[in-house]
């Protein structure tokens, strides 16, 4: 006989994990996030606290120095942060996935070498897939590394929409080491590529990577996103992700695979903006009054309240169950592309929504609802745009409904 038991969402450690970078949000972020946002300027002194409270090194095992916690975790963290201001979750965001990368396929030494700087944020991650020519198409990226006489492999290309480019001190960068490979991804390798955090020209050991100025963007402002310049730079064979024996030609593979995890914490990205959205548009709707009524009162408002919460909830459970199926060791791209499809689409959904609510408001500066407004759309392209998605969830529907 089934024996039913109270519903429980998260554990007591997950509990306590949330309402601790929850009240974190509240206090910190919260009440600075406009200020960064409107000077677009790096948000340092969260980012201490940040480290402090261990949020660098989430995921990475407690040997390393980390908490040890898995990505279901991790996710519920990524909402909170998201919920304040998704640039602060773009500061974590590609480190995770560096970590990410190295705990699954990075050599001992590699571990050794960065996971515990890692994990107390001295040092930061990037990664870097794209190209100014290519995005989508990751096969089509045209950055090279060429097996120099000493050994080292020299990097030539440039990389386009990296996040964390200036202050990270790591980049996970996917070149071509195969021009001629055939299908393209067999050719394809990541680097491990070290720089000087905030150089915007590496000299010495890391010669032969610029970092243009940051791009300028409509929303997301505070972190960093630059292009990368590598010309001649000299990375050691150790310095494959993986080790040159197991790593060459592995990259997509590798990459592809965190891109699983990362699509999770977009999706959790994506329930944390449309999260605050809602409640920026209760607060608001209970305050403004039209017709002699709080607006709330109005059913048209109320509707949309109600869509609005509807949508997370599932955007929510989506996400955790991609999370949940990737910690017990289960494929989970169908699931990862839906959740961060749904997320990210019901993000920008509920913030507009809350917008409208918001009336002529919405369009000042005045109001939070405004950055949420310009940060939003960046979910639906980041980790793969919502046709790329589309495209993953079609071919593994029909793969796992083979006739
Ligand atoms: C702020 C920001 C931060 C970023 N950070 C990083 C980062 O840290 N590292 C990194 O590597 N990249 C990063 N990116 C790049 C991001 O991953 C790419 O922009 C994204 O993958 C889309 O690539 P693209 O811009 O080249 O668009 P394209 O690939 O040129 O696509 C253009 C349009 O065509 C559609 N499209 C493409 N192919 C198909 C198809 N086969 N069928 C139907 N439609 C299609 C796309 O969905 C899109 O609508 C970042 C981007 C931004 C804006």
């Amino acid at each position: 006989m089934a024996v039913a038991t109270g519903y429980q969402d998260k554990t007591d450690e997950q509990r306590d994990m949330t309402e601790m970078v929850r009240q974190f949000v509240d206090k910190e972020i919260l009440p600075n996030a406009e200020e960064y946002d409107h000077e677009d300027k790096f948000p340092g002194p969260i980012v201490e606290q940040m480290k402090e409270l261990g949020l660098f090194g989430v995921t990475i095992p407690e040997e390393y120095g980390g908490l040890g916690l898995d990505l279901t975790t991790y996710a519920m963290i990524v909402e909170e942060l998201s919920r304040g201001w998704i640039s602060i979750s773009g500061v974590v965001n590609t480190h995770f996935i560096g970590s990410y990368l190295l705990m699954k396929f990075g050599t001992d030494e590699q571990k050794e070498k960065y996971l515990p700087k890692m994990a107390t944020g001295e040092i930061r991650a990037a990664f870097s897939l794209s190209e100014p020519e290519c995005g989508s198409d990751v096969q089509g990226i045209k950055s090279t590394a060429k097996k120099a006489d000493d050994g080292t492999y020299e990097i030539n290309g440039q990389k386009m929409w990296v996040t964390n480019g200036l202050l990270s001190a790591l980049v996970f960068v996917l070149v071509k080491t195969d021009t001629t490979a055939d299908p393209p991804y067999k050719g394809m390798t990541c680097f491990i590529t070290e720089k000087e955090p905030g150089a915007s020209e590496n000299t010495g050991d890391y010669a032969g990577l610029t970092i243009p100025p940051k791009i300028k963007k409509m929303g997301y402002k505070g972190v960093e996103s630059t292009e990368l310049v590598y010309d001649g730079y000299r990375c050691p064979a150790e310095n494959i992700l993986g080790g040159e024996e197991a790593g060459l030609g592995q990259g997509f593979r590798q990459m592809m695979d965190a891109l699983e995890v990362g699509r999770v914490n977009v999706a959790a990205r994506g329930v944390g903006i449309a999260q605050r959205a809602l409640e920026l548009a209760l607060v608001y709707s209970q305050q403004r009054k039209t017709f002699g009524r709080p607006i709330a009162a109005h059913q048209a408002i109320q509707f949309k309240l109600a869509d609005m919460a509807t949508k997370i909830e599932a955007a929510r459970l989506l996400t955790m169950k991609a999370a949940r199926m990737k910690d017990a060791g289960e494929r989970s791209d169908l699931e990862a592309g839906m959740a961060k499809l749904l997320a990210s689409e019901t993000g920008k959904e509920c913030v507009e929504e809350s917008f409208r609510i918001h009336g002529g408001y919405g369009y000042s500066k005045e109001y939070e609802i405004e950055r949420l407004y310009r940060d939003a759309p960046l979910l639906l392209i980041g980790e793969g745009t919502s046709e790329i998605q589309r495209m993953v969830i079609g071919k593994k529907l029909l793969e796992r409904n083979k006739i």
